[in-house]
């Protein structure tokens, strides 16, 4: 059986390339505070085996034909934990991802036999993959990206589309699926809140 296919693109996707009604989206950034930390990586996959990894250096971040994906009302974008992502691809890029799928509302809305909503929870239970989170915290920033980075962000976004799959049938089947496109609608409120000092606050709580 062949592995996945990689292809690293330096500052912005090539020119014609489509990845079709949905594209898995993650990011690698030097840590967890986009006021602090920049963006490094943003991994895409159609779910067709094939992950491509922009690399963005200090301050490069024209990236036109990034942008222009992350904001086509006909592509939807899926992430796991998008709150995060959403936030530093505002952050840095200037844009606000939309439209937006995040595995892990979903997983929270129908997994409720479960407190684990991680990707490597989601992977193992829905997609059989059994993912190694050995990399996460490694030097995003770095010119030169290891075989085993690339490799670790990769796996990031090559099984979003499988698990969504399982995610959506689940949704249905407890009915929950205007929850999901209501939080997903929110979500970009929710990430610029996180941006303006709101992340620990939850604003519904009494
Ligand atoms: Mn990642």
């Amino acid at each position: 059986m062949s592995g996945p296919k990689i292809e690293l693109h330096k500052g912005d996707l090539p020119a014609g390339l489509s990845f079709g009604a949905s594209v898995a989206v993650d990011t690698e950034t030097l840590g967890l505070n986009p006021h602090r930390d920049r963006l490094c990586l943003v991994q895409l996959s159609a779910g067709d085996g094939t992950a491509h990894l922009v690399q963005l250096a200090k301050g490069a971040y024209a990236a036109p034909r990034l942008k222009t994906l992350l904001t086509d009302a006909n592509v939807l974008k899926i992430f796991h934990y998008a709150r995060f992502d959403v936030a530093v691809l505002e952050t840095f890029l200037g844009v606000a991802t939309t439209p937006v799928y995040c595995t892990k509302i979903v997983s929270k809305l129908v997994r409720t036999y479960t407190d684990r909503h991680g990707l490597k929870d989601l992977a193992a239970e829905l997609a059989g993959i059994e993912l190694s989170k050995q990399q996460q915290s490694s030097d995003w920033g770095a010119d030169t990206l290891t075989q085993q980075q690339l490799a670790y962000a990769a796996s990031d976004v090559l099984h979003l589309h499988a698990i969504k799959a399982k995610l959506d049938a689940m949704l249905d089947r407890e009915g929950r699926r205007p929850f999901a496109e209501a939080a997903f609608a929110f979500l970009s409120t929710r990430a610029r809140m996180d941006l303006a000092g709101f992340s620990e606050d939850d604003i519904f709580a009494h």
